[in-house]
Parts: structure tokens; C-alpha cells; sequence
């Protein structure tokens, strides 16, 4: 008989409700879909897929979990019928059943988000566990002390993972029997100790929860489920996802793998393990890792008996050790990656039951790089591409021995990577003169550093201040020079009349020693032990692979020639930043400089200029000779003079000092009258006296006068907000000589080198510029100094004239200054101070922390740059600034040029070159041979 379809018929299927899958046997799982599976649900799938042995199981995914969160903490409709059904599934192909009391089906119940998270969510084994199958299990295994130890395993794992019953209870149940038996491991506990430990733990459960552990394996099965979902938002998770920056788009919600269990803990022959398909401390190609004989994979973790290295296996199973290393070379082939693998032995027969891919250091990473290409198993992209960029810091600095166990005094922020020890000492002079004359190791510890202080920082091993942040002027100077820095460690007080400090309770005086560390910001008391820095073959192999992918250039951010050479050393292509100023700064110069800005009249201040203009031109000289006809690009002075003068207070505790030597001069220089009067014989011996005390009053009125002018000064020179005030390109209006001085040092240095032979290429650069105007008076200048120089010399020096850009106005008007710039270089440090309205100074120190806590914002703009804000600004001004001059060249010299994603960023809004402090150098190499792969896939990071 035929049926007639209605004219509705077709609709029905619409109210028939297909329940989504909710969770896939790992024999059909797609193990690409680490998002749905999580990383160990994928993993498993994989590795079932191409034959590898693993225990029969599937995977609910993690669209489950968020189901679970979004219907109320409910498992979803449907879930269950799709669980017993996989579960029946495990059944035959283990030939067990679940709650069968004669040959019981065990479980365990794993999480795995898509991003490893270790440690962080929870693991119920041995689930099927009840007082009927324990004897059943019994039985089956032939091993009364296997079945007991299993099933207190359970019951203690479903105690505190599924019904939150504090772990120690159970732990220290479990002590107290192991000294009544007087026994070191639990392997030592009898099965009838065991036993006797189940109902212990039993009590635990019911005096806790007021009702004893389900019976139902089922009920265990679900409540699992539950509890392993649950944890995806436990407290420890939710951390670790805030501290590593994981947003719902790298992983959402947790797996849960339900597995059939085998045992590592039953028999002779049985054993669990955790092994690297490679050294993953040296990337060397061997196995490598841990086994425990007669043990389950927690016991690896918690450390209760010691593990024995891998290699052993061979001596004591080297049938199973053999066929680890075939799966090794199956995981490797097939994943192209180093593994990180769990596996159990039962009765002699292995099992897989986790791999991914290793978490390396970057020395390993890079020698697994190379090698996976040499190989054939990756390409020089894949190579590039599997190495996180940040990570090549390590391998530049001397770093605390990793073994290290003594707790830091204080922790502060770490903004100069790498480790130092040295004696405290407690202003710059004094470094000096300690390191020079003493030879001694120094930790300059200061509230805040100033310019005047740089001979302390060439001084000091590295640098403490207990205020300031990542941009704080000890932050820039000190990473510029490669030195480590800590800055804002305010558990730090400084008592600067004392000349000392206090930590807590510790007092600390010049000449103690203290350690810092720049990448966490900790300090210690005393030394502690260090590793050294290399920089080793595969480094250099995998920085020249990435030249070659490349499109950024990248230049560095130095002041002196030998910070130069040393960038060239390290790949850089040009100097992006020479901050004029750090060459005022030096001992022979800095008092000449001070005069300068003392100087009444313009002519006293060319005057003073004059002396100082042959010591600049040998800079120039130096640092140009050195960069062989790279690009210089050299900064003309940026910042407020009044940093170049000592501060208020210190002036001020200065003059109140020569007036108080003044009264006693004084009173001295009376004596000699009243002698006389005393007695006139003494006249003869009086006179000579009496002169010499006048000329020395004479000298010390001088030297208070010259200190109360310069405090006059100071304060004339003062600003509420000095970044905003009077410094760059305003200071070469207000004070032309300045500039000229400096033009003229650096055109003549140019010519002479010119003469020489020696190739140059120099970028005269003008900061903080806001109006084309400014940029029309500086060219002026400058061409007026360029003309005296070619008379002088006879020689044309080509250079290149270009702004910074750290002004949102300057970006606004980018058309119209790159009419007169033939370049212009991102200042972002000052560009994201002026578009957030954030002063750099203070605002890592006051509120930037909790912003980013609270997710006001997600970063660091200081570090990492805001592409949507600043990104935009930078985005428009590389358009407008080119369509008026289309070859103008453009980069960044902010330091956000050393960091992997804004350099991300600058690739893809065209920008020419990055620049940074010659530390992070490899850095900026490799990201920008990630970058331009990325772009080649399609792949794109942060968009504006
Ligand atoms: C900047 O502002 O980004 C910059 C490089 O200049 P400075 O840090 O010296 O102000
Ligand atoms: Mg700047």
C-alpha cells in the first residue's frame, strides 16, 4: 500500500528534535578539532586513528561544557542516552561491563580544554569502582592488594574531586597507617592495610558529606561529568586563564575524556611513565623522561616514590621500551612536532594515553627546529613559525639558576631582562668609583634615576629604583644598555640621609649584597646562583632563515659606539633611535652642558656650546665609523633641560651645607683679629693666616653663590608637566644654538669620515614635533648649518631629514610635515602617552595594573601596542604621510618595536623598519619573519 504525502509531510521533520552530538569515540573523532575536543580529547582521537594502542573511550566536547553552564549547571537533555551508549561501546571492545561485579569495566574521567592548562582541572580514576566490583576486580587481576589500592584511589579521588572534600583528610589518613606499619612507600601497605584504608576513606566521605559514596556506577559516572565541567570555572582555572591571557576564543569550556582504565599498577609488569619524544631542556633526539614501576599516572605527578629515568626500561622491559620508541617516531611523523606522551604498562602490553606537543625551552626549540627541517619533517617557515619570539630574551641574559629555591625580599617590576649581583650603593658617583677603583660588582639602587646618573648605570651590573615603571628613564636607559632592571619595587624604602634602605625588616647599607632579576622583577638578599647566556649555532641559523622570510628591517635603539657594534653583532641593520642626549650626559661633558643651560645670554650659551661641539662631532664620528654606511637615524635633543641639572633637593641640602660651613668660616676668620688683640706679638705669624682664610671665605661665597644661581634656575626651569612642556623640537626653537650645535656636529663628522672614505648614511631627526612650521624652521636651520659645513670642509654630506611622530597632531597633519620629511619614525612611547592621555611615568605604577586585572584593558600599552587606538592613529598617518611623498620611509622606535605582535602590527600597515634596544633584536628578526609568513598564509593577528 502507498501512502499518499500530505502537502504538509515535508515540515515534519522540523519537530522530530535531533539531539546535537554530544560526544564522539575517539575512533571517530576529528583530532584537528582541538576547539571541540580539547587538546587530550584530540590527541587520544589521533593517536587512535593511525593505530597507536589506546584504551578504548570517547570525548564530550567542550560545546557540552558551555551547554552545561547555560542550561544552569544542568547536564544536557540527551547526554545521557549518548553516554550509555558509548559506554556499551566500551563495553564490548573491552569484553567488561560497567558495575558487572565479575569482570567490572573501570574508567577515568580526564578534562582538556583546547589549551593545555596543566594542573589546573581535575581527574577522577578507576571510576566503576563499588564494594561489589572491587571483588570483581579482584578476581579478574588475581591481585587482592591491586584491587583494594584501586578502589581507595577512587574513593579518594571522588572525595575531593567530584563531592570537594578536603584532599589532606585523606592524605593524612593515609600517613598515619604508613607510620603505624612503619612504612616509607604506600607499595610497603599490605592488601588488607589497603583495605582497611577503604573504609577509612569511606568514613571520610560520609562524617563529610553526611552520606556515603554512590554505589551506582552511573551516578559515580555523571557526578564526574559534572565535577570535571564545574572545573573548567575553579578558581584555579579561572587564574591560570587571566595569568596566560586565555580569552574564550583560544579555548572555551572543557572536554571530558571517559577512557577505559588499564593499570600501570597491577602485576610485575607494569608500569606508568611521562616521556618527550625529545630533550626538552636541550632538544637532543632521545627519548627522554620518567617511568614508575607498579603505579598509577598520579603517583608520577605527586611524587610519592622517586621515577627512574626512561633509559632503565630497556635493562627491565625492553620489548615494551622498543615498541615507546616506535610510537615515538610514529607521533613524530605524524604530528611533526615534538611529544609529550603518558603511557601505562599493564601486564607487559603498553598503552598510550596522552600526547601533545611539548611545552620547550627556547634553546630546545630552535635546535628541534633546525633539526625537524634537516630531517624533512617540517619547512624553514613551519621552523620559524612553531618558535615564540619573546622567548629568544632568555638566551641573551645571565638568568637565575632555574634550580634556584630562596624566596625574593620584594618583588617589583621587572622591565630590563636578566639577573646581576652586586654591592648596593646609593648614587652614581659612588658606583663609579667603587666599580672603577674597586673593581666591585654594583647594584645601583635609587629611588628614581636621572640622566646625571648615566655613568652609574655603565657602572652598575644593574639597576633597582623603587619607583618608576616600564618607561620610567632607569627602564629605557638601562635596557638599552642590556643591563638588568628593576623598577617600582616599593617594598623598597630608601632613607637617602642615612644612605640606606629597608626591605620588610632587613636594613640594608652600602657594600650589601643583593640580587636583582629584570624579567620577574624579584630581589633577593645576598647572591644567588646564575646561568649564563648563549648564543648558540641553531640561534644563528634560525635568525638567518628568518632574514630570508622577512620584508621588515630592523634597527636598534643605541646611543654609544659600543653599543652599536654590539647590535651589529646581533643582526641590526641601522641604528632606528641615537638619543643625543645620553651624550650629554657623559662625565667629561655634563658639567660644560650645565653651564650651557646656566648660561645668561645666547651668546654665553654658544660660547659654552663651541667647547662642547668638537666632543660631539667625535661621537658622531665614532658611532658612524662603527655602522659602516648603515642608516643612522639621530635624534636631535628631546628632553627638558632641567633633567640635565641636579635636583631641587639636592642643590637645596648643597647650599644648606655652605652656609652652615659659612658661619663657621666666619667665626675662624675672626680668630686672627682677636689674637691680636690679645697679644700684638703675634701679629708676624697672624697675616699669612689671615690671607689665606679670606681667599678660602672668597672661594666658598663663590661656590654658594654659583649654587644658589643654579637653584634659581632650577626652579625657573621647573614644569608642572615637563613631558608636556618645554623639550624636542621646541627647545630648537627657543634655543636655536642647541640644534645648530648639534647639526653642525654631525654634518662635520659625516664630512670628515667622508674624506676618509668611509661610508655614511646619517637621518637628522627632529622629536615632538606638532606643526609643519616647526619642522619648516628646523629645515631652515639645518640647511643654513649644511651650507657652512660644505664651505668649511668642501664636502656635500648627503643626509636625510625626517620627524618623530609622537603627537596625535602630528599625525593629523602627517600629509603636510612628509612635504618637508623625508622619513618619519613612530616615538610610540610618547604617542601612547598622548593618545591615552596616560602620563609613562607613573602610570604602570598607579593604576595600569589593576586596569589590566579588571580587563579595562587587556595590555600594557606602554609594552604592547594599542592597534586600536594608537594602531589607528599610526595606520592614517602612514597613508596620508605617503600619499603626499610616496617613498617616504617609515618606522618605529618606540619601545614597542621589540615587542612580537605590535611588530606584527607594523608589518602590516607597511611600515619600513622596527627599532629596539640591540636586546631584542632577534627578537624583532624572527617576528618579522612570522609576520610576513602569516600575511602569505592569510593569517592575520590585530587589526585596527
Ligand atoms: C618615543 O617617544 O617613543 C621615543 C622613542 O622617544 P623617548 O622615549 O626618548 O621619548
Ligand atoms: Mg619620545
Amino acid at each position: 500500500m502507498t501512502t499518499q504525502k500530505s502537502p504538509n509531510y515535508a515540515a515534519e521533520p522540523k519537530t522530530i528534535k535531533i539531539p546535537p552530538v554530544y560526544l564522539y569515540l575517539f575512533s571517530e573523532g576529528d583530532g584537528k578539532n582541538k576547539k571541540l575536543l580539547g587538546g587530550k580529547g584530540a590527541g587520544l582521537c589521533e593517536m587512535t586513528q593511525i593505530g597507536l594502542p589506546v584504551p578504548p573511550g570517547f570525548v564530550i566536547t567542550t560545546q557540552t561544557c558551555l551547554e552545561y553552564f547555560d542550561g544552569g549547571f544542568k547536564l544536557p537533555e540527551g547526554l545521557a542516552d549518548q553516554v550509555r551508549q558509548a559506554m556499551s561501546q566500551l563495553e564490548k571492545s573491552m569484553n567488561l561491563g560497567f558495575g558487572d561485579s565479575e569482570k567490572p569495566l573501570l574508567v577515568s574521567i580526564r578534562s582538556g580544554a583546547a589549551i593545555s592548562m596543566p594542573g589546573m582541572m581535575d581527574t577522577v580514576l578507576n571510576l566503576g569502582l563499588n564494594d561489589e566490583t572491587v571483588r570483581g576486580l579482584i578476581k579478574r587481576s588475581g591481585d587482592e592488594r591491586f584491587g583494594w589500592d584501586s578502589y581507595r584511589r577512587f574513593i579518594s579521588l571522588f572525595g575531593e574531586i567530584v563531592l570537594k572534600i578536603n584532599s589532606d583528610l585523606f592524605k593524612n589518613a593515609m600517613e598515619a597507617l604508613k607510620k603505624e606499619r612503619n612504612a616509607t612507600y604506600d607499595t610497603t601497605l599490605s592488601s588488607f592495610d589497603l583495605h582497611g584504608l577503604v573504609e577509612t576513606f569511606k568514613r571520610i566521605i560520609e562524617d563529610n558529606v553526611g552520606k556515603p559514596i554512590p554505589n551506582d556506577p552511573y551516578e559515580q559516572l555523571f557526578m564526574a561529568i559534572e565535577a570535571v565541567f564545574a572545573s573548567w570555572n575553579g578558581k584555579r582555572a579561572v587564574d591560570y586563564r587571566r595569568e596566560f591571557k586565555i580569552t574564550p576564543e583560544i579555548a572555551n569550556g572543557t572536554a571530558v575524556n571517559v577512557q577505559a582504565m588499564v593499570f600501570g599498577n597491577v602485576g610485575e609488569h607494569s608500569a606508568t611513565g611521562v616521556v618527550f619524544t625529545r630533550n626538552p631542556s636541550t632538544g637532543e633526539n632521545v627519548l627522554f623522561g620518567d617511568y614508575l614501576e607498579r603505579a598509577q599516572g598520579e603517583d608520577i605527578v605527586a611524587g610519592i616514590r622517586t621515577p627512574k629515568p626512561i633509559f632503565e626500561m630497556k635493562q627491565v622491559m625492553p620489548e615494551v621500551h622498543g615498541e615507546l620508541l616506535k610510537v615515538r617516531e610514529t607521533l613524530e611523523t605524524h604530528f611533526r612536532e615534538i611529544q609529550d606522551m603518558e603511557f601505562t604498562v599493564e601486564n607487559g602490553k603498553l598503552f598510550m594515553l596522552q600526547t601533545r606537543s611539548a611545552k620547550m625551552n627556547i634553546a630546545a626549540g630552535m635546535k628541534t627546529s633546525v633539526d625537524l627541517v634537516n630531517e624533512g619533517l617540517i619547512t624553514k617557515e613551519q621552523a620559524l613559525m612553531r618558535l615564540d619570539a619573546t622567548q629568544l630574551t632568555q638566551l641573551m641574559y645571565s638568568q637565575i639558576d632555574p634550580e634556584n629555591k630562596t624566596p625574593p625580599v620584594t618583588v617589583g617590576l621587572g622591565v630590563s631582562p636578566g639577573a646581576a649581583s652586586g654591592e648596593v650603593v646609593f648614587d652614581a658617583d659612588e658606583a663609579e668609583r667603587q666599580s672603577k677603583t674597586h673593581g666591585k660588582k654594583i647594584i645601583l639602587l635609587r629611588e628614581q634615576t636621572k640622566p646625571e646618573d648615566i655613568h652609574g648605570f655603565f657602572a652598575a651590573q644593574g639597576i633597582l629604583t623603587t619607583v618608576g615603571g616600564k618607561t620610567s628613564h632607569a627602564a629605557v636607559v638601562a635596557r638599552g644598555m642590556g643591563k638588568p632592571c628593576v623598577t617600582g619595587a616599593g617594598g623598597i624604602k630608601i632613607n637617602s640621609v642615612e644612605e640606606s634602605a629597608t626591605i620588610g625588616d632587613h636594613k640594608i647599607i652600602q657594600g650589601d649584597v643583593i640580587t636583582i632579576d629584570g624579567t620577574s622583577g624579584k630581589v633577593w638578599l645576598g647572591e644567588v646562583s646564575m646561568v649564563e647566556p648563549e648564543f648558540s649555532k641553531d640561534m644563528n641559523t634560525i635568525l638567518k632563515w628568518a632574514d630570508e622570510f622577512r620584508r621588515l628591517g630592523v634597527r636598534t635603539n643605541v646611543d654609544t659606539p659600543s653599543d652599536a657594534a654590539k647590535a651589529l653583532r646581533f643582526g641590526a641593520e641601522g641604528i632606528g633611535l641615537c638619543r643625543t642626549e645620553r651624550m650629554f650626559n657623559a662625565a667629561d661633558r655634563i658639567g660644560i652642558f650645565q653651564e650651557m643651560i646656566l648660561a645668561d645670554s645666547p651668546e654665553d650659551r654658544a660660547a659654552t656650546l663651541r667647547r662642547l661641539q668638537p666632543l660631539q662631532k667625535e661621537d658622531f664620528k665614532a658611532m658612524l665609523r662603527v655602522m659602516q654606511g648603515f642608516p643612522v637615524t639621530i635624534r636631535l635633543l628631546d628632553p627638558p633641560l632641567h633633567e640635565f641639572l641636579p635636583s631641587e633637593e639636592e642643590i637645596q641640602r648643597q647650599i644648606d651645607m655652605l652656609q652652615k660651613s659659612k658661619v663657621a668660616l666666619d667665626n675662624v676668620c675672626r680668630l686672627p683679629k682677636i689674637l691680636r688683640t690679645l697679644d700684638p706679638q703675634l701679629e708676624p705669624f697672624l697675616t699669612g693666616d689671615q690671607q689665606m682664610l679670606n681667599s678660602l671665605a672668597r672661594l666658598q661665597k663663590s661656590e654658594l653663590d654659583k649654587k644658589l644661581e643654579t637653584l634659581q634656575k632650577i626652579r625657573v626651569l621647573k614644569e608642572v608637566n615637563p613631558m608636556l612642556g618645554h623639550r624636542g623640537v621646541r627647545l630648537g626653537i627657543t634655543y636655536p644654538e642647541i640644534y645648530e650645535t648639534q647639526v653642525e656636529a654631525i654634518l662635520e663628522a659625516a664630512a670628515e669620515l667622508i674624506k676618509e672614505t668611509v661610508a655614511v648614511k646619517v637621518e637628522i631627526m627632529v622629536p615632538n614635533v606638532c606643526t609643519a612650521e616647526e619642522l619648516k624652521r628646523v629645515e631652515e636651520l639645518i640647511k643654513r648649518v649644511e651650507q657652512r659645513v660644505t664651505e668649511k670642509t668642501g664636502v656635500v654630506v648627503p643626509y636625510k631629514f625626517g620627524s618623530m611622530i609622537e603627537v596625535v597632531r602630528a599625525c593629523m597633519r602627517a600629509g603636510k610635515l612628509a612635504e618637508m620629511a623625508e622619513f618619519f619614525s613612530f616615538g610610540t612611547n610618547d604617542l601612547t602617552q598622548a593618545t591615552f592621555s596616560f602620563s609613562r611615568e607613573d602610570a604602570e605604577n598607579k593604576f595600569l595594573p589593576l586596569y589590566n586585572q579588571l580587563k579595562i584593558l587587556q595590555d600594557n600599552p606602554f609594552e604592547i601596542l594599542d592597534v586600536k587606538g594608537v594602531g589607528r592613529l599610526m595606520s592614517i598617518t602612514v597613508e596620508w604621510g605617503r600619499r603626499s611623498r610616496p617613498d617616504l620611509e617609515i618606522g618605529i622606535c618606540g619601545e614597542q618595536g621589540g615587542e612580537p605582535s605590535s611588530i606584527e602590527f607594523c608589518h602590516a600597515i607597511g611600515l619600513d623598519y622596527v627599532s629596539c634596544s640591540p636586546y631584542r633584536i632577534s627578537i624583532a628578526r624572527l617576528a618579522a619573519a612570522q609576520a610576513a609568513i602569516k600575511e602569505k598564509k592569510g593569517v592575520h593577528g590585530k587589526t585596527v
